[in-house]
């Protein structure tokens, strides 16, 4: 065996670089009020209005001395930009994947990178908004910032129609049948267990020649059109008047329609004829009420 070729051999090994970096005056400043007041704070330069998060003592575009003007920015922001960590090293602060982003503080003009939870890693995307959320426990790092966590900026409730918004023409419905169940709760609500609507032996007395629902039940109907369709939530019915047609039996299938026929520009207000159909497009029930629409988003 010849040890003549040059064979060269790799040996894999790891050194341990203990460090220390010093955080300077304007880094503390920064760390500290967020590790002991929860506070997010930036430097701001007066000559040209630039608030700087994280903060820097020298303005980079005027190059003023900026470090004693720390301003409060608030603790939500914008994503302007991120990347996906998908390989692992073992100074990364958790598992991959995780999403590391440039966070740009509401009051800020300079992003602050920062690790971001609450949302699916398909649906991340740059113009998020988010919410830091501080560590339990600090550690005088700027991991007392734990994360930031996407917050749901759309609004709680889905309003309806605003005046401006709602046009002459414009309808809605809602179709329900119409149960013996539906009759005996609706007996129990209104405190009318007249034997018509109740007893069928009473009830072949009547012109009718069976039981009939209350009036008001189907009626009623025309209440989620109204407050959930159109105008839709938000809205305040003053004035509703009906005119019943014909009865509504057991089995039948009422559909509630309301449609916008004029628009009261003096009070910002609208006008809806309403009607009441069975299953036989026969028509139950006619009436009108004023609308007044929700108002639009704050
Ligand atoms: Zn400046």
């Amino acid at each position: 065996m010849s040890t003549v070729n040059n064979d060269c051999f790799v040996i894999d090994g790891k050194l341990a670089l203990p460090y220390q970096y010093f955080a300077g005056r304007t880094g503390s400043r920064f760390i500290i009020s967020i590790r002991d007041e929860k506070k997010i704070r930036g430097l701001k330069c007066e000559k040209c209005g630039k608030v700087f998060v994280p903060p820097r003592s020298t303005c980079e575009r005027c190059f003023e001395d900026i470090s004693e003007n720390w301003v409060d920015v608030k603790n939500t922001g914008v994503v302007t930009g991120f990347t996906i960590i998908r390989y692992k090293e073992p100074h990364q602060p958790f598992d991959p994947p995780y999403i590391l982003a440039m966070v740009k503080l509401d009051g800020a003009d300079t992003p602050l990178a920062h690790i971001v939870k609450g949302v699916a890693l398909s649906k991340m995307k740059t113009g998020i908004k988010v919410k830091a959320v501080f560590a339990k426990k600090t550690t005088g790092t700027i991991m007392d910032i734990d994360h930031f966590r996407v917050v749901d900026d759309k609004p709680k409730f889905e309003m309806g129609y605003s005046y401006d918004e709602l046009e002459v023409g414009m309808s809605a419905s809602f179709s329900k049948t119409i149960s013996e169940t539906d009759v005996y709760l609706f007996a129990g609500i209104s405190g009318d267990f007249n034997p018509m609507h109740m007893n069928e032996e009473f009830a072949k007395l009547t012109p009718f020649g069976t039981r009939i629902a209350h009036g008001a039940l189907p009626q009623s109907l025309i209440a989620p059109v109204l407050g959930t369709k159109l105008p839709g939530l938000g809205t305040v019915i003053p004035e509703i008047t009906v005119r019943f047609k014909r009865p509504t039996y057991f089995g039948d299938t009422i559909t509630a329609t309301g449609e916008v026929v004029e628009k009261i520009d003096k009070k910002r207000w609208v006008r809806m004829e309403l009607n009441w159909t069975n299953q036989n497009d026969e028509l139950v029930a006619v009436g009108s009420c004023l609308a007044i629409p929700p108002a639009p988003f704050k």
